[in-house]
């Protein structure tokens, strides 16, 4: 098991880094400047939320956190907030239109712990079993913005982007211009595929531009280990050629499954969590208007599990 640790990015940037790409192992940015901590995303549980914390203060003596940067609302992002109950939490109005669609701690826990025999809930059981949910409340942002924000960290300039829908229904990068570093959230996966529960791949290709388009040459992304350029270029790519095959599939008239496992034998690469691209090619379906594209987390989890048996 591999320990997570805040690793110093540039004179003002740490990342708490996991290096790991099983679900819900996400990772956090901290940015800080004359006292003054910005933090992008809280974590899963609290027990790891606290980790994260202790590591702030011990690297900024004395910092005080008033703004977590929500990257999106999905729960390995945000479920630490409430231990954070002085910060203001910032995110996109498109993020919080998603809000209501997403699974609370307790059904999480219900499903995991549950011993059904059908696959999605054995899927969920085998991923997110080992985590404990106990405590949570779940907290919502205290402030929404669109399009783009400058905030100020101490003497730290920091510039908030909203992607658009694509590996949520509204991404929010981190960017700090003056240190060539993005906290990327889920817009970027480092390793594994990409999980799509917007509905739109196109998205998620346009998140990557606009990315690289800050002219950073560190991106650290929500899962896995750090990305530079290059690194970013290639999950965009890797996402293009999904997006064509997927569209092969759709003019030739393939069901949705059919066409999941067609994308999945010529794309899986070494990449981990291959069974995602299950919602990597229905989001090219949605896209493209097919009927029949399941649309509920629980639909998207089934097809996942489909593909991974
Ligand atoms: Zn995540």
């Amino acid at each position: 098991m591999i320990s997570p640790a805040l690793r110093p990015l540039s004179a003002s940037s740490w990342a708490w880094m996991h290096d790991r790409t099983d679900w819900g192992f996400s990772n956090s940015g901290v940015i800080a400047s004359g006292g003054e901590v910005l933090l992008v995303d809280t974590q899963f549980t609290l027990p790891a939320t606290r980790l994260v914390l202790d590591a702030v203060g011990a690297a900024v003596p004395g910092g005080v956190i008033g703004t977590v940067v929500a990257t999106h609302g999905n729960g390995d992002h945000t479920w630490g907030n409430q231990l954070l109950p002085d910060a203001e939490i910032v995110t996109s109005i498109a993020s919080t239109v998603g809000l209501c669609h997403e699974m609370g701690p307790e059904q999480l826990t219900a499903l995991a712990q549950s011993h059904s025999a059908d696959p999605a809930t054995r899927y969920i059981s085998r991923n997110f079993g080992h985590f404990d949910f106990a405590g949570i409340t779940v907290v919502r942002p205290t402030r929404t913005f669109s399009g783009r924000e400058e905030v100020k960290v101490g003497s730290v300039l920091v510039e908030l982007l909203d992607l658009g829908a694509g590996h949520s229904a509204g991404d929010v990068a981190v960017h700090v211009p003056d240190e060539g570093v993005v906290f990327a959230g889920d817009a970027l996966f480092a390793d594994s595929h990409m999980v799509v529960w917007s509905g739109s791949l196109s998205g998620c290709i346009q998140a990557c531009g606009q990315v690289l388009d800050t002219g950073a040459e560190v991106f650290v992304p929500g899962h896995g280990p750090l990305l530079d350029r290059s690194g970013v270029t290639g999950i965009r790519d890797q996402l293009f050629r999904v997006q064509e095959a997927a569209l092969d599939c759709v003019k030739a008239g393939v069901p949705l499954a059919d066409a999941a496992r067609r994308v999945m034998a010529g794309h899986a690469g070494s990449w981990a969590h291959p069974e995602r691209l299950f919602t990597q090619v229905a989001a090219v379906y949605e896209e493209a208007g097919a009927t029949s594209v399941p649309a509920s987390t629980l639909a998207m989890v089934e097809g996942m599990a489909s593909l991974a048996c």
